[in-house]
């Protein structure tokens, strides 16, 4: 149900779904909508003052988002310049792997939404996001490295970082530095 509340002249649209949960939630989400979830038992009357009451966090976070989308970086890369660096770094990132005994992974190539790349470590598979055209070498690189990591380290423990770091020793400031690159 779509509602909407007024605050200091602004008008703050909001999806309310009722659910099961303890009283009431509230989410911004990165594509600026208001996501209210709220008990059967919550009357409108006290959502809406509810979500008055949050109006200043709202509107900092869509503020927030907006200049995230604002900024959304450019293609760094033609597609084809893209593939083939990506193809270049991937096997120069498996000669250095080899010293771990691995057989080459398959490489897959996807639009994702939530994440750089994914390795699949049964079957042997590592999937690089398409989005990674708007990341510089380094950063690609580094997304290669952590991916083949989890061939040899499936979770993201202090084992995994080790392996990590022994072919990215910079992965901290480069990984902090990807958290602010918004995907889509
Ligand atoms: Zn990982």
């Amino acid at each position: 149900m779509i509602r909407e509340v007024e605050y200091k002249g602004k008008v703050i649209k909001y999806n309310l779904e009722r659910k099961k949960v303890k009283n009431i939630n509230l989410r911004v989400k990165p594509d600026m909508s208001v996501y209210v979830s709220a008990n059967n038992r919550v009357s409108l009357k006290y959502i809406d003052e509810f979500v008055i009451k949050k109006a200043d966090f709202v509107l900092n976070a869509i503020e927030n988002f907006q200049k995230r989308t604002y900024t959304l970086p450019q293609p760094k890369y033609s597609k084809q310049e893209f593939s083939e660096y990506i193809s270049k770094s991937f096997d120069e990132i498996y000669k250095k792997f080899k010293i771990f005994n691995i057989i080459k992974p398959e490489l897959k190539l996807r639009k994702m939404k939530s994440r750089w790349g994914s390795c699949n470590y049964v079957k042997c598979i590592i999937t690089l996001n398409t989005q990674l055209i708007y990341c510089t070498k380094e950063q690609i690189d580094y997304v290669i490295i952590h991916e083949f990591s989890h061939l040899i380290v499936h979770n993201h423990g202090d084992e995994f970082y080790k392996v990590v770091e022994k072919f990215c020793k910079d992965y901290k400031r480069i990984r902090k530095e990807m958290n602010k690159i918004y995907l889509r």
